[in-house]
């Protein structure tokens, strides 16, 4: 009998160091990676995250002209990507009244146009593990539920000192208004409850607990982890993030150089001179 097919999704919040995990995992034979297919339906029509590389796939090409998603679209019998319209599933609890029950037709609608996705890229590169760093708990969770293949999740948390230090950064750089950097960790925190919050939806044994700050403690170790509660076969930890040939959607902007792969603890001397921030960050992270 043939091996049931797996998914990799990467549940985390922004800023979490998602990009680089799903390109180290990308670099395994077996693994094909499609970034945040989340927002590929944003990226076919130019619309949402994703203006800072014009919604590109990360080859370079349109989401129209790229050969790899050509190849899943006409594995999809789609003849034009623009009917491909929403890949988004979003908690109906967020709608009012009517809308909420549109919400979850089109959230059905989602789940099932993305296991199409997912059945598609498997067929076309004949990989048996798919990555999909979408990162969004709700939409991870939507497709764990009832899914046709072996549905697994990294849950991947960083200190949210540093998650909050780099989104204040990359809120500047695109002239958005200042938020300190205390409120930047409550509302980090609260994206941590979230996530476990739709987690306990989740069998615990398809989960793998991923801290960053632990990963770069000794990554081929980790690496080793995941090949083993995934079920690839073990192979050597990069040296470096780069795009080798990859087709993937969204992700962090960083990813286009190539980067040795090490762990940046410039944050800390950020945090180090805001006490209010750095001890209450620290206790935030210590409850979980
Ligand atoms: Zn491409």
């Amino acid at each position: 009998m043939k091996k049931r097919q797996t998914i990799i999704y990467i549940m985390s919040n922004q800023r979490s160091g998602s990009t680089l995990i799903e390109n180290v995992l990308s670099k395994s034979l077996q693994i094909v990676s499609v970034g945040e297919a989340y927002l590929l339906g944003g990226h076919i029509h130019k619309t949402g995250p994703g203006s800072a590389w014009d919604w590109n796939c990360s080859c370079g090409e349109s989401l129209l002209e790229c050969d790899f998603w050509n190849k899943i679209y006409r594995n999809l019998n789609i003849s034009n990507p623009q009917e491909i319209a929403n890949t988004r599933i979003i908690n109906p609890k967020r709608k009012k009244g009517n809308n909420k029950d549109k919400q979850k037709s089109n959230n059905s609608k989602a789940v099932s146009l993305m296991n199409q996705i997912y059945t598609a890229v498997f067929e076309t590169t004949e990989c048996d593990v798919l990555v999909d760093s979408s990162k969004e708990a709700f939409h991870g969770t939507s497709l764990y539920q009832n899914s046709p293949f072996n549905f697994k999740f990294i849950y991947l948390r960083r200190d949210l000192r540093a998650v909050s230090i780099s989104k204040q950064k990359w809120w500047k750089r695109y002239g958005r208004e200042h938020i300190s950097l205390v409120r930047f960790l409550l509302s980090n925190y609260r994206h941590r409850l979230k996530c476990w919050l739709m987690l306990r939806k989740v069998n615990k044994k398809d989960v793998f607990y991923l801290n960053y700050e632990d990963f770069f403690k000794n990554p081929q170790h980790t690496l080793n982890d995941m090949s083993s509660f995934f079920g690839f076969d073990a192979y050597e930890m990069p040296e470096f993030m780069e795009l080798n040939n990859d087709h993937t959607i969204a992700g962090t902007l960083n990813r286009f150089k190539k980067t040795k792969i090490e762990y940046d603890n410039r944050w800390l001397s950020i945090a180090k001179k805001r006490p209010l921030f750095n001890v209450l960050g620290y206790m935030l992270n210590k409850i979980g």
